[in-house]
């Protein structure tokens, strides 16, 4: 038996078999050859092998997402036989004497360029696509591409790291957990793990991931960040004990649906969930949360390979407001940048991104993708209760600006005599030390506050939420959060604003009561932990005095 240490980040057991997660990006070396011909034919056979398994991809697609979404598959084969991607490989393998893995990366460097400096936008979004095919075929070629799990069988996939448009692209059904070598775990892919309600472990270490192999035993304890690979009887004995026990634990939790959340001496508050999908939807009901506290909706974004039109993004904010019947549900635009890339917006490489041109940025300087978010948003919203919030605001000009935006929106539908609710609620996340210090004056001029923890203790704290280097210095409870989240909240009632907690540390439960007297209106946090929060609110006294 072989036990590696890393730091669980959704406590829960799993046993089974490792699937290794392949990266698709592997560099390409430069490979001397002198038979071109029979690299040619390699090149020929890798192409052919991709457009089959592009071909069983639109067939998956077609049943899980529809026709609309499927066809990228079906144009990522078209391009596959492009003439021109085709005669720039072939001349490259035969002019230069290079391998076919490298005459494909550079083919597919050129035309991503060529189609990066068009001026038609769907066009620029190609140069996403030619990446892609072009990963496929090299993956091919070098026999890395990633099969997934083609058996029925559940596995637990272990990883260097996992980016959030590889976690969204998994199979969900067939995870068992997740363990990465690296990442942090304020990461998004962290945050997703949690979602989806599966163990999961990050920083497991480099020796870990060079040691296992596809199909090892293997138990994960998401409660302490241990992995055992081939497990001896005592340990498999005493996890699955473990296991059982959590799954009674979560099963008492059960009980506490339909109950009211409300503190011994009868304060009330709001226990809301967090997603980043449609899908999540069914989780959100089935854990009995009172609302949608936050929708991650650039997840959108993520799992698309272009640039969501407006009747996309519609029709998935009419399913969510009209699941959850009336109850209250915010979804937060546009927040990429950082950690969260999306191939077809061509951000540049930053030194500093969780500083750089992210989220609420971007929506500011490229108004098209704004408009149409918030024209999809307001045509959404007679399908229920919505509240807009937008994400990394530091300053009051900034709200002007935005605001000026949805009115402009409004203004639009309206001459256009597109329906909207004028009962849309608008709020901010507070989630720079900035927006909390001057929250005095945010709160004059919208409805409400989310407080986004896991930035606002990055930017508070200066400790990059992506390096897990520094996790030591990371403390959740500082002082100075604290402090900046207690402002923000006496700010917003001083000015009639309500003021929820979005980020991860909503979930805290050691902390619970201590938002509750802050005068926290709302938590929002995993479905998975709307009940666990619940049981805490239902066990704290604020007449007693504080401990
Ligand atoms: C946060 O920063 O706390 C938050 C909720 O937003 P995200 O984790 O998506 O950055
Ligand atoms: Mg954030």
């Amino acid at each position: 038996m072989d036990k590696y240490t890393g730091k669980g980040v959704y406590g829960a057991v799993a046993i089974g078999k490792i699937s290794v997660f392949k990266k698709q990006d592997a560099e390409v070396k430069r490979v001397h050859v002198e038979d071109t011909e029979s690299e040619k034919r390699r090149y020929e056979d890798a192409k052919n092998a991709s457009i089959e398994q592009l071909g069983e991809i639109y067939e998956k697609a077609l049943k899980e997402v529809g026709e609309a979404n499927a066809a990228i598959f079906e144009i990522h084969q078209m391009m596959l036989d492009d003439e021109d991607y085709n005669d720039s490989i072939n001349n490259i393998i035969e002019t230069q004497n290079v391998n076919a893995e490298y005459a494909v990366a550079v083919t597919a460097d050129n035309f991503a360029e060529m189609f990066s400096n068009m001026d038609d936008a769907y066009m620029k979004a190609r140069a996403a696509d030619v990446r892609d095919i072009s990963n496929r075929i090299i993956g091919n070629l070098t026999g890395d591409i990633s099969k997934g799990n083609s058996s029925d069988e559940k596995v637990i996939i272990c990883a260097s790291d996992l980016a959030p448009s590889e976690t969204v692209a998994l199979d969900k059904d067939k995870v068992l957990a997740f363990v990465t070598a690296h990442g942090s775990s304020n990461s998004h892919t962290a945050i997703l793990a949690r979602n989806m309600n599966i163990p999961a472990i990050i920083g497991a270490g480099d020796e870990f991931l060079s040691k296992i192999k596809d199909g090892d035993e293997a138990i994960v304890d998401g409660f302490t960040g241990e992995i055992f690979v081939s497990p001896d009887s005592e340990t498999r004995e005493r996890l699955m004990k473990k296991q059982s026990e959590d799954e009674d634990k979560k099963r008492l939790l059960q009980e506490l649906k339909g109950k009211e959340n409300v503190t011994i001496d009868g304060r009330k508050i709001n226990i809301y969930a967090n997603i980043g999908s449609v899908d999540n939807i069914g989780a959100v009901l089935l854990n009995d949360a009172g609302g949608i506290g936050l929708f991650r909706s650039e997840f959108l974004y993520l799992e698309s390979s272009d640039y969501p039109t407006e009747e996309q993004q519609f029709t998935a904010y009419k399913k969510v407001l009209e699941s959850m019947a009336g109850k209250k549900v915010i979804i937060r635009t546009l927040d990429i940048g950082a950690d969260k890339q999306v191939d077809y917006f061509n951000l540049k490489k930053e030194e500093n991104p969780a500083l750089g041109y992210r989220a609420i940025r971007i929506c500011l300087t490229r108004p098209e993708i704004f408009k149409t978010q918030l024209r999809a948003l307001y045509r959404a919203s007679v399908y229920g209760h919505l509240g807009i919030m937008f994400p990394m605001i530091t300053s009051v000009s900034e709200l002007e600006k935005i605001l000026a935006i949805c009115n402009e929106v409004k203004a639009e539908l309206k001459a256009q005599s597109v329906e909207y609710s004028e009962s849309v609620e608008l709020g901010i996340m507070i989630e720079t030390p900035a927006a909390a210090i001057i929250s005095d004056k945010l709160a004059q001029m919208v409805d409400f506050f989310s407080v986004g923890t896991n930035d606002l203790t990055q930017y508070t704290l200066a400790c990059d939420r992506q390096n897990p280097d520094i996790e030591q210095f990371v403390d959740t409870h500082h002082e100075a959060v604290l402090e900046l989240i207690r402002m923000s909240a006496e700010n917003a009632h001083k000015h009639g604003a309500w003021i929820g907690i979005c980020g991860e540390l909503a979930a805290d439960t050691t902390l619970t009561e201590t938002f509750l007297r802050m005068g926290i209106d709302e938590l929002s946090v995993s479905p998975t932990f709307v009940l666990k929060v619940r049981d805490a609110v239902r066990n704290t006294d604020l007449s007693k005095n504080e401990q």
